[in-house]
């Protein structure tokens, strides 16, 4: 087992680690005894949240080094995969094995036990997150004992999307599909107007639909429609409405960036898992050099919301590299952002500069309160924890959760306290 205090930091840079002791534990045996005797311990996944949610007052945790087993059940369509593997590892896998999963995020860089702790998602008005796809899981609890939870268990809506605060997930077992093809096609410079009477049509023109805006004009940017390959170029194309360009070459979400490191467009057919992320696993995803928020609310307000956005335009585009809007299905997961709602995500990738940001994510709260807005966990936002308590019906149940597996707080921090006042 490796351990070091040395000095590290998240994937973007903007937060500094504070644990004084890191593990990398080679076996769950190792992992438990880290878990049983540590006072204050939470794990890393690869780092990709751009808070301080995955850090600890005492130890940290990598499961990196434990081994990356993944083993397809192919008869139940079910694959249980190690906490510490990343998408990008597991859907090659997969897809050797003729599966799927339903979708994925932007990057495909991020452990599958991180992104499903934070609910994080992809689009698709009929597509849920990816913590939607587990079917249960296996946690090292703060004693040390190891603890299974399948659907149908009490507690297990409420253990899925866990923020970290219940114990060291070890395993997941995630649902699968049969492997299926998409075609990716990206239009550039669709009036933002278009969008008050077609929002709901344009996100339904595709599997996976993103908007792309800078703010600093009033147009998409880009428009990414993905569609599955047997369905052929999305609809959009004949309606009267449709005033977009087909880019004619190979586009980058973030103005300015070369396609290089984008997944496959101009509508050529390939895997899933190498069309639904819009950045390739080999290299940096987005800018790399940025800040990240997210608001998730209900999908019916996605016209207003749009318009109170508009309203500070100019602020927004300060300070943002690009703005994404998506559409993702309602789960039942207690502290999912689309729990029992139909959602519109809206997305803002800023420049690295914390103190400009930080009155624009503000702002960005103020002009979205109306609408209720649930901020993506894993992402930067100011949004305190009285607002958060309001937006998540099953907080309370989900901190009575916690309390049952880490009665005496071994998996609190500084995040914790500060987002669900434990
Ligand atoms: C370039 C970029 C693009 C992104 N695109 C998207 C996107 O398209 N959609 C979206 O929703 N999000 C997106 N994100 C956000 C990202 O998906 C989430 O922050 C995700 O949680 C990161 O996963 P991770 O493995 O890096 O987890 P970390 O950031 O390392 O950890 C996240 C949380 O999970 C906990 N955790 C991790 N592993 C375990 C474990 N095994 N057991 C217990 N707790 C654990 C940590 O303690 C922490 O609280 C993006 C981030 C970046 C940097």
């Amino acid at each position: 087992m490796t351990t070091t205090a040395s000095p590290r930091t998240n994937w973007a840079g903007n937060i500094a680690f504070s644990a004084p002791d890191f593990y990398r534990p080679a076996s769950l045996g190792e992992l438990r005894a880290v878990v049983a005797r540590a006072r204050q311990v939470r794990v890393l996944g690869t780092g990709h949240s751009f808070n301080d949610m995955a850090d600890s007052p005492g130890a940290q945790v990598s499961l990196a080094g434990l081994p990356p087993e993944a083993e397809v059940d192919s008869a139940a369509s079910l694959v249980r995969v190690a906490a510490g593997v990343t998408y990008a590892s597991l859907a090659s896998r997969l897809d050797r094995h003729g599966f799927a999963l339903r979708n994925l995020a932007s990057l495909p860089h991020i452990s599958v036990a991180g992104a499903c702790a934070t609910g994080t998602h992809g689009s698709g008005p009929a597509n849920q997150n990816l913590s939607a796809a587990v079917a249960g899981l296996e946690l090292v609890i703060a004693d040390g004992d190891v603890v299974q939870l399948n659907r149908g268990d009490d507690g297990f809506p409420g253990a899925v999307v866990h923020l970290g605060g219940l114990g060291a997930v070890t395993r997941l077992i995630l649902e699968l599909v049969p492997s299926f093809e998409v075609s990716q096609r990206v239009y550039e410079g669709l009036p933002l107007d278009v969008l008050d009477d077609h929002f709901a049509a344009i996100m339904a023109a595709g599997y996976s639909v993103s908007m792309f805006t800078d703010w600093r004009a009033p147009r998409l940017t880009q428009l990414w429609v993905k569609s599955l390959a047997e369905d052929g170029p999305p609809a959009i194309e004949g309606e009267p409405w449709f005033t977009a360009t087909p880019a004619p070459s190979t586009r980058n979400p973030v103005p300015g960036l070369p396609g290089d490191n984008a997944t496959a467009q101009l509508g050529k057919p390939g895997p899933w898992f190498e069309r639904l992320p819009h950045f390739r696993p080999e290299f940096t995803p987005s800018a790399g050099d940025e800040l990240q928020s997210e608001y998730l609310l209900p999908a019916e307000h996605a016209v207003p919301a749009l318009h109170a956005l508009s309203q500070v335009s100019d602020r927004l585009a300060a300070v943002v590299r690009i703005a994404e809007v998506r559409r993702i299905a309602a789960d039942d997961l207690w502290l999912s952002p689309c729990y029992r709602q139909d959602t519109v995500a809206f997305h803002f990738t800023w420049l690295p500069d914390t103190a400009a940001v930080l009155p624009v994510v503000t702002l960005v709260e103020r002009q979205l309160a109306p609408f209720g807005p649930r901020p993506h966990w894993g992402k930067v936002f100011t949004t305190p924890a009285a607002e958060l308590a309001e937006r998540y019906d099953r907080l309370t149940d989900f901190l009575a959760l916690a309390g049952h597996y880490d009665p005496a707080g071994k998996f609190r921090n500084a995040y914790t306290a500060r987002c669900l006042g434990r």
